[in-house]
């Protein structure tokens, strides 16, 4: 069994990005991670919509508040690995058979200013190409890499909702649904 696997969003500012965290949140839970932490303003209407996804579709993420740099040290400190995504590090092909997987794994992903002392905290600090982009596709790149293809592939067993894509349309299985 793998370590555990969670998401730091630093920096949430409730008003400002709420979709582009939820995004993120989404990508995380349906790439494989086993949580969702979010630092900077509380937003439990977010984690209502993300514990609803989860509910018809299966997984189990677990999301929490937590403080951001205080989190990042307490997971460093009791021997977790931290991954901070961020233009100005490693190209993430090359970092990742680096990075060890015997620990839980934290990846941490800024929002509009990243505090310096992330850089230095974080034993990884990782590149998804040097340009300045997206937290959500640095994010979705990364678990791709990190999980191989079964990341994006992946199926839950306590899904109720599944949807098969078929050419031209779409079908959707609802599993306590009999008449189907
Ligand atoms: N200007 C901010 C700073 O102080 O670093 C960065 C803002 S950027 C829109 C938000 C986040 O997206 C970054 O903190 C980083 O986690 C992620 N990101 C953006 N471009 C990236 C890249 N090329 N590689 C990895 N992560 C990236």
């Amino acid at each position: 069994m793998s370590e555990r696997l969670d998401v730091l969003r630093l920096g949430y500012r409730k008003g400002r990005d709420p979709r582009i965290t939820t995004h993120l949140a989404l990508v995380a839970r349906a790439m494989g991670a086993d949580g969702f932490l979010l630092a900077g303003d509380e937003d439990k209407e977010m984690f209502d919509n993300l514990n609803s996804v989860s509910d018809r579709f299966g997984g189990q993420l677990d999301t929490n508040h937590v403080g951001g740099l205080s989190h990042l040290r307490k997971h460093v400190e009791s021997g977790g690995v931290a991954v901070h995504l961020t233009m100005y590090g490693e190209p993430f092909r090359k970092a990742i058979p680096k990075i060890r997987r015997d620990r839980p794994v934290l990846i941490v992903v800024g929002g509009a200013k990243v505090p310096g002392d992330v850089y230095k905290i974080c034993q990884y600090n990782v590149a998804v190409g040097n340009q300045p982009h997206s937290e959500v596709a640095a994010l979705a790149l990364f678990m791709d890499a990190w999980f191989g293809e079964s990341a994006s592939e992946r199926e839950f067993d306590d899904a109720r909702l599944i949807i098969e894509g078929v050419n031209g349309g779409k079908l959707v299985h609802d599993l306590e649904d009999d008449s189907e």
